[in-house]
């Protein structure tokens, strides 16, 4: 017995944590295939041991919670959640469950759209406020969100008094692919999955940036109205497309169960077709009346059931596989697959992500493998079912685009390419390189950097200082003077200090602070070519992580060969801080809290112009901490590794 309650405890914990990462991070860690069947393991020990019962069980909530970013919306109707069924025999279960209460029915079938869920209301027939589902009772206002997605009515054809409709906020495959490119572009997490996109598109606290997603809605159900009658689900989806809704798209009613699964086997074959994702088909009592005689549980409404399609598998030939070099360098391999029927697709390719699970798997060239699709648009080879090959696949050890030596670090499963001029980064490094900490190049945004790239103006990084105006104001969009701004930022650029062409660069750890700290340290790029992890170990608050980073990074040709065009083109590869004197020589700094008279970035060129250095942590090699108004934690680390604390007014006193 103590066993099963500590099943059943670790159960409701692992659900409770992986629903958090679900709806909190929409960030999910787990398939939802697997999600769901360790939900229906934990609600069947529920069933066989009512006396472990817990209003609080995963089993008995709507999964998420409000999080209080945004303001609450208490919900007046429940946004409910749906039970799921996985086989033909659960659906025919949940029809004879329906029978026994109202008879035989009839039922509106639909797609299950994998979004996430809002709530629309209308006064007078202009649009009052949105929120999510969170609980099922309290969702977040996300009213601003909302306003932004062009299918959102904001006024309905008619004025009716009041209406609140419920619909699913997805975003379309097409929009997916666009924000994850551009989340890789700039180093960014990339969204796992069109349903958790949605989620983090439209939990944002700025509407421009759910502007730029291209998120859209499909409503599927009238929650309140005041001022009109309507009897069933069919009617009402009728009636919000008059209102000018994007409705729910090919509802289809039926007059029984038979039917109704062969809708939702149809809507299974045309899933990967789509221009949205699904994840299942839903069946729902079309009288409402039934409806309101059939009821609630806790969780869900007991007239609709959800045929969620099971995550479909088939075992193929692994023909080749090939190893791309993505855009942040990291080298992942596809396996090329003797093509296969799955869930409405052919597959010919599976994600194989990195050398540890082709290891786990066991998986080489030639092997027959299970392929799986569940809910990602990518299918994923899930096993070896024949071994043919001798051994594991092994990856190369040099980039197949640039064909210099990869890299693995410690505890890292991704390998990586580091040339800084490797074609398949290009663009991404370029934008690094010319953004405002690196070498600051006004004008030469994102977008800009793309259109050069596209019309050959630019193809490894020093290009940037040989730009031609008059090529540049040939493109569309560019006229003279844009073209002579361009140029003119390029010249100021060279003039940068060492500290932020070595961050331009794009060294994996080495951030802004890092690189200039390697400036100072080091004085001239040459130095830093040159010097030896023990050399960089030097540096206060620099890690072995750190210091291999840079030297691996100038073990390649491309990297010495950029910084010489760079140096050809007249770019500074010396530091520029100018020592007034030497009385802080030796000494670090840390500054916390506000300062009154100076920014904290202010008070740093003040050490720096008289030898010393700052650091962001407090450590017993910290020789004074400058501390201003609120400060915290370092204060109090100070206080107790001993090291001395000065205000402002002793500080101006050093400085004299
Ligand atoms: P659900 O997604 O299974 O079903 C309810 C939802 O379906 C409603 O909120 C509704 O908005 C939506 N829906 C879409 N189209 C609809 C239509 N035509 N008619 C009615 N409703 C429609 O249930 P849930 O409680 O929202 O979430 C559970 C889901 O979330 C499961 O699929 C589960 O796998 C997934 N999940 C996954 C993880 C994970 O870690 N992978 C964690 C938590 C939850």
């Amino acid at each position: 017995m103590e066993n099963i309650k500590e099943k059943i405890d670790e159960l409701r914990k692992t659900l409770r944590y992986h629903s958090d990462r679900y709806y909190l991070d929409d960030a999910p860690e787990i398939e939802d295939y697997e999600y769901d069947m360790m939900m229906r393991e934990l609600k069947a020990l529920e069933e066989a041991h009512p006396e472990f019962d817990d209003p609080d069980s995963p089993t008995k909530r709507v999964g998420g919670r409000a999080d209080n970013s945004f303001e609450s919306v208490a919900h007046t109707v429940r946004m409910e959640s749906l039970q799921d069924a996985f086989s033909k025999q659960e659906i025919f279960d949940f029809d004879k469950r329906v029978n026994e209460t109202v008879g035989k029915t009839a039922y509106v079938v639909e797609p299950k759209i994998d979004g996430l869920s809002v709530s629309l209301e209308y006064v007078n027939g202009v649009f009052s406020r949105g929120s999510t589902r969170g609980d099922g009772d309290v969702g977040e206002d996300v009213s601003g969100n909302l306003r932004v997605i062009r299918n959102i009515p904001m006024k309905l054809t008619k004025p009716i008094p009041f209406i609140e409709v419920r619909g699913e906020v997805y975003m379309p495959k097409k929009s997916f692919n666009r924000v994850v490119d551009r989340q890789l572009i700039n180093g960014e997490k990339p969204f796992k999955n069109p349903r958790n996109a949605a989620a983090g598109s439209l939990r944002q606290k700025d509407s421009i940036v759910t502007a730029s997603r291209g998120l859209d809605i499909f409503v599927f159900n009238v929650q309140q109205i005041e001022g009109y009658e309507l009897s069933s689900h069919k009617q009402s989806l009728d009636f919000l497309k008059e209102l000018g809704f994007n409705t729910i798209p090919f509802y289809n009613r039926v007059n029984s169960i038979e039917e109704a699964f062969n809708c939702v086997e149809q809507i299974g074959e045309q899933r990967g077709e789509l221009e949205f994702d699904i994840d299942g088909a839903v069946i729902k009592v079309d009288d409402f009346s039934e409806r309101e005689q059939l009821g609630s549980t806790a969780k869900f409404p007991k007239w609709a059931v959800a045929f969620k399609y099971p995550p479909e598998e088939k075992q193929t030939e692994l023909i080749d596989i090939e190893i791309a070099v993505g855009r942040t360098g990291v080298l992942t391999p596809t396996a090329v697959l003797n093509p296969v029927h799955l869930a409405g697709t052919t597959v010919s390719r599976a994600t194989l992500h990195n050398q540890d699970f082709i290891n786990e798997k066991g998986v080489n060239i030639g092997d027959v493998v299970t392929v799986r699709k569940a809910g990602d648009i990518i299918p994923e080879v899930l096993c070896v079912s024949e071994k043919r090959a001798e051994g594991n696949f092994v990856f190369p050890d040099t980039c197949p685009s640039c064909g210099e030596a990869v890299f693995r670090e410690e505890g890292e499963a991704a390998i990586r390419c580091i040339n800084p001029e490797c074609p398949a980064q290009l663009l991404r490094n370029l934008i690094h390189f010319c953004s405002r900490d690196a070498m600051d190049i006004e004008g030469l945004g994102p977008s800009i950097i793309e259109t050069f790239v596209d019309n050959g103006l630019i193809s490894k990084t020093s290009d940037i200082y040989h730009l031609d105006k008059n090529e540049i104001a040939k493109l569309e969009g560019f006229k003279e003077t844009s073209a002579n701004n361009i140029i003119n930022s390029v010249e100021k650029s060279k003039e940068n200090d060492l500290g932020k062409l070595i961050f331009a660069l794009g060294i994996r750890h080495i951030g802004a602070k890092a690189a200039k700290l390697l400036a100072d340290e080091f004085k001239s790029m040459d130095a830093v070519m040159r010097a030896s992890v023990d050399d960089i170990l030097n540096i206060e608050g620099f890690g072995k992580i750190m210091a291999e980073a840079v030297v691996e990074f100038f073990s390649g040709e491309s990297a010495h060969q950029l910084v010489s065009e760079l140096e050809a083109a007249g770019v500074n590869m010396n530091s520029k801080t100018v020592i007034k004197d030497n009385r802080f020589e030796g000494m670090t700094f840390v500054l916390t809290g506000t300062l009154e008279k100076y920014k904290r970035s202010e008070a740093s060129k003040i050490i720096e112009s008289f030898g010393g250095k700052t650091s962001s942590s407090v450590s017993k090699k910290t020789s004074y901490v400058l501390s201003g108004e609120a400060s915290g934690s370092k204060l109090d680390k100070a206080n107790a590794l001993g090291v001395a604390v000065i205000g402002e007014a002793e500080f101006e006193e050093m400085i004299k």
